[in-house]
């Protein structure tokens, strides 16, 4: 599985990075950034949640 962020929308708010910091962090400008790929054995449930919880919908994972 592969997560992906429309970082356009994104606003920073940090939720994905608590939520599932296996997969996303926020870079340096502020936004979060996927920094695996794919997602690691395990993070699949939390990398979900976190596209589920994001407040802009910007998270896909597929
Ligand atoms: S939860 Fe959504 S808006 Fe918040 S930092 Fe992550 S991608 Fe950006």
């Amino acid at each position: 599985m592969k997560a992906k962020i429309d970082r356009d929308g994104c606003i920073g708010c940090g939720l994905c990075a608590a939520t599932c910091p296996e997969v996303f962090r926020i870079d340096d400008e502020g936004l979060a950034e996927v920094y695996t790929d794919p997602i690691p054995e395990g993070a699949e449930a939390s990398a979900k949640e976190a596209a589920d919880n994001c407040p802009v919908g910007v998270i896909s994972v597929e």
